[in-house]
């Protein structure tokens, strides 16, 4: 069965009313197309928890802060469309720009703080155009839950404060990261890497999880983080936007690891930019003392 695409807020709001009508829960997995595994993982995960479920196709304009890059954005929704059907989701939300943001659009939503680290530092504005669509999209859809990767943690964790500042009741569910066989991370902005730069790409996904393995065994993170930047530049990585040890909750930096600490980085291989994130296992971490005081 084909899902049915909508392009209209009126076509959408007769259907999503009348589900609300009959007592069914709605759940929402926002997305700019080119779906890949990690896209169906979340609409899976959506469709094993709610009675109804809406994937959404946009690319936002809003949140890339480099023309080259929106253009370049793969834009795919018949195949993507084809790869949905088996999921049986219930509708595809795919609204035109002008739909999304009409003439005279002039609101924006701005989160504070979590905005202002990684890739926030990076990319001017791009967290207030997830944002900005992101509430729009949660409104449109009168979702109940809404399914993010962790793929994109910066994201999933703005998408959190955002919903739960504004008082919308969509519950946010953080889904694991799909990876390629080789660790890659799964995103559509891989099918632009060379064939070399592809096959290096992987590097990312093995130095962080290396890293992550060292610092559990205690070692020091300035060391680790200059000899695992040194390791991507040696793979053929052109450059390390960051490489962070942060705090999951509020994504402060940190110097040593502590419960809840994850490794954060994007780097530019072959012109695309990728990021990843691993959080450091925390179970075994060395209980770190002071330092032995030899004199009074
Ligand atoms: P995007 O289309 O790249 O904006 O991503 C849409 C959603 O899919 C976001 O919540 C992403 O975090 C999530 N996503 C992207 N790649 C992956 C992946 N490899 N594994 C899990 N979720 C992902």
């Amino acid at each position: 069965m084909t899902t049915p695409i909508l392009r209209s807020l009126t076509e959408l709001r007769t259907l999503t009313r009348a589900w609300r009508l009959a007592g069914q829960s709605i759940g929402v997995v926002p997305t700019m197309g080119a779906l890949h595994d990690g896209h169906l993982s979340l609409a899976e995960r959506a469709k094993a928890e709610c009675d109804r479920v809406i994937v959404t196709i946009f690319v936002n304009p809003k949140q890339f802060n480099n023309p080259d890059d929106l253009a370049k954005y793969p834009r795919t929704e018949e195949s993507d469309a084809v790869k949905l059907a088996p999921l049986a989701v219930d509708a595809i939300w795919a609204p035109s720009g002008d739909q999304m943001y009409p003439a005279g659009f002039a609101t924006t939503v701005s989160v504070a703080g979590l905005t202002d680290v990684l890739c926030g530092a990076h990319r001017p504005g791009h967290f207030d155009g997830v944002a900005t669509v992101v509430t729009k999209l949660f409104l449109q859809t009168q979702a109940d839950r809404a399914y993010f990767g962790e793929k994109d943690f910066q994201q999933l964790q703005v998408v959190r404060r955002m919903a739960l500042d504004l008082d919308i009741p969509t519950h946010v569910v953080g889904c694991a990261t799909v990876r390629e066989a080789d660790g890659l991370a799964m995103s559509s902005r891989n099918l632009r890497l060379q064939p070399q730069a592809r096959v290096a790409a992987a590097t990312l996904y093995r130095v962080l999880s290396d890293a992550a393995g060292q610092l559990e065994q205690g070692a020091d993170w300035t060391a680790l983080r200059e000899a695992a930047a040194d390791r991507l530049l040696a793979t053929g990585f052109d450059e390390i936007e960051y490489l962070d040890l942060r705090a999951t909750d509020d994504l402060r930096a940190l110097t040593a690891p502590e419960a809840g600490a994850r490794l954060f980085a994007a780097c530019w291989i072959g012109g695309v930019r990728l990021i990843d994130n691993l959080p450091v296992p925390g179970q075994a971490l060395r209980k770190r003392t002071d330092p032995v005081r030899l004199s009074a």
